[in-house]
């Protein structure tokens, strides 16, 4: 005979014995598989729980750091010219406007 845990209050009892003499709850032994499985599952579940949440709140002080100053996203300034180019080109702007444009463009390389 060996002794095991009982689920319900920790009470050492006697694997022989259907109930736990100190909170009457049915004892827990390798004859009840399924009982034993759902409470490795359970422990399983509540581990994975735990990190689940444990991770949330990693994220949410990230979240909660201010984020460094970006710099505004830079166009491509050469391609800009070569497009005015085009609408120069096809008519669409003047050359003075496409100048100017190219100056200004060419300003913020
Ligand atoms: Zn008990």
């Amino acid at each position: 005979m060996a002794l095991i845990s009982c689920a319900e209050c920790g009470q050492q009892i006697s694997d022989k014995a259907a109930a736990c003499p100190r909170c009457g709850s049915p004892a827990s032994t390798s004859s009840n598989p399924i009982r034993d499985s759902v409470i490795q599952l359970e422990k399983a579940l509540f581990d994975e729980v735990q990190k689940f949440s444990a991770r949330i709140r990693e994220l949410a002080s990230f979240a909660r750091r201010p984020s460094p100053p970006s710099a505004p996203p830079s166009p491509d300034i050469p391609d800009q010219i070569r497009k005015l180019a085009k609408l120069k080109d096809d008519g669409i702007i003047s050359s003075e406007e496409f100048e100017a444009k190219k100056t200004e463009l060419l300003g913020k390389l």
